[in-house]
């Protein structure tokens, strides 16, 4: 993981979860981080503890939805760091769980905007900088829902698979570029979204044991593996953290 060493990186939906795992494993390899999220007590009192382990790291309030809020933070990782090597799209929702009859038009909506919508803007202002560059990875946190089906996710589902597209698209566009993108879908995840799906009751995700799921930092460590050059041949799919061979070539012990 050498060659991430002074890379900068923006990392969505940075406030918990997998997001603030990825920027503290980011900040353990001298990647300067910049966290993203709406709220900023979370994100700043995490960069201000990289600081304190004398990191680079700054945080800036950031809604996903809005076009303006992404492009700002694009610009500020440039201002702050220099350049923006990586960006991982990570922030996402799944709330409110509902089969879609008893869906509220304007929540499904949003998710709309924050899991697909949300993502097509971090692409969309990254990608001239990257391609002025010469490079730059990005790395789309995707789902086993962007191919299965799942009753009361009909939101969920629909945006991580739009999200698949996108990835397979833009690697198609800008593979010759030298932008690398690629999505992960990390299995089953101990955050606060898994809270949620556990009380929903809705599907049999609901019903799994909390032991099954993976830690948030072995994401992180396999997010900082998939920028690295050894993962190239990944570019433009989604890779499988759910398989042990997945974890196995991710360098995950368990
Ligand atoms: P989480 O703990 O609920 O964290 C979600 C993050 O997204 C938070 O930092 C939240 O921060 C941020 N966020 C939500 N809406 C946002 C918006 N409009 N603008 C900016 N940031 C926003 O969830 P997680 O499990 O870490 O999930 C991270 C990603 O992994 C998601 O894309 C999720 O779909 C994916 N994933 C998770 C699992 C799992 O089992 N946990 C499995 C597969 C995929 P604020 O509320 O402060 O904005």
């Amino acid at each position: 993981m050498k060659e991430l060493n002074a890379k900068s990186a923006i990392i969505t939906g940075a406030s918990r979860g997998i997001g603030a795992a990825t920027a503290r494993e980011f900040a353990e390899l001298g990647v300067n981080v910049l966290l993203v999220a709406r709220t900023l007590s979370e994100t700043e009192a995490i960069a201000a503890e990289i600081r304190n382990h004398g990191g680079k790291a700054e945080a800036i309030a950031c809604d996903v939805s809005s076009y303006s809020d992404v492009a700002a933070a694009i610009e500020r990782c440039k201002s702050a760091f220099g350049s923006v090597d990586i960006l991982v799209n990570n922030a996402g929702l799944i709330e409110p769980i509902a089969r879609l009859g008893d869906s509220d038009p304007e929540e499904w909506a949003h998710v709309v905007d924050v899991n697909y919508k949300g993502v097509y803007y971090g692409l969309r202002a990254a990608i001239p900088v990257m391609a002025a560059q010469g490079a730059g990875v990005i790395v789309n946190i995707s789902s086993g829902a962007a191919t299965s089906a799942l009753e009361g996710w009909s939101h969920y589902c629909s945006t991580k698979a739009a999200v698949l597209l996108l990835t397979q698209c833009v690697h198609k566009e800008y593979a010759d570029l030298g932008i690398r993108i690629v999505g992960l879908s990390p299995g089953t995840v101990a955050t606060q979204m898994q809270i949620a799906i556990k009380a929903s009751g809705i599907n049999p995700v609901s019903q799994l044991d909390p032991s099954i799921h993976i830690q948030p930092h072995n994401v992180a460590r396999a997010i900082a593996w998939l920028c690295t050059q050894e993962a190239a041949g990944h570019d433009g799919t989604d890779f499988s953290l759910g398989t042990d061979e997945g974890r196995r070539r991710a360098g995950l012990a368990d």
